[in-house]
């Protein structure tokens, strides 16, 4: 059975926390990963005050990947996050949805999703006109400096 287009497929849930307390795990995580290489961090926004804290076993949306071509997109739909088809999904494919990061820190967020469309980072697509214009400016900055050395 194909999922259609338009199907919400699975909530995305966890513990709605405040933006501090978010800094605070974000980094919490981020300490975790440089010890044990586990470098998952499930935090989702969810509007300019909260977010949500998907880093339970309950929560199996939290393993869902993020890809450059993805067939699903997240929503918010007041305090829920929903994971739901792009268009009609055959059975047994495997979910994808774009994470939607703004371009702080890109660089740290590197994609390796295989798609031939992979903007080689992972970033939301109204970001991707201004992540290549980066991409660029520090290839070119790069060839640059192998030039004068
Ligand atoms: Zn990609």
């Amino acid at each position: 059975m194909d999922i259609p287009g338009g199907t919400p497929i699975i909530e995305y849930t966890g513990e709605k926390i405040t933006k501090e307390e978010s800094h605070r795990r974000g980094w919490a995580q981020i300490d975790h990963a440089k010890v044990t290489g586990d470098a998952a961090v499930y935090i989702f926004t969810l509007d300019d005050e909260y977010d949500i804290d998907g880093n339970f076993p309950e929560n199996s949306a939290r393993l869902i990947n993020h890809s450059c071509e993805s067939n699903c997109e997240a929503y918010i739909d007041g305090e829920s996050i929903w994971i739901a088809a792009l268009f009609d999904i055959a059975k047994d494919t495997e979910l994808f949805y774009n994470y939607g990061f703004d371009l702080d820190c890109y660089e740290e967020h590197p994609c390796y999703c295989g798609s031939e469309k992979c903007v080689g980072h992972i970033a939301g697509e109204e970001h991707w006109p201004a992540l290549k214009r980066k991409i660029s400016r520090k290839k070119s900055a790069r060839k640059a400096s192998a030039l004068k050395s």
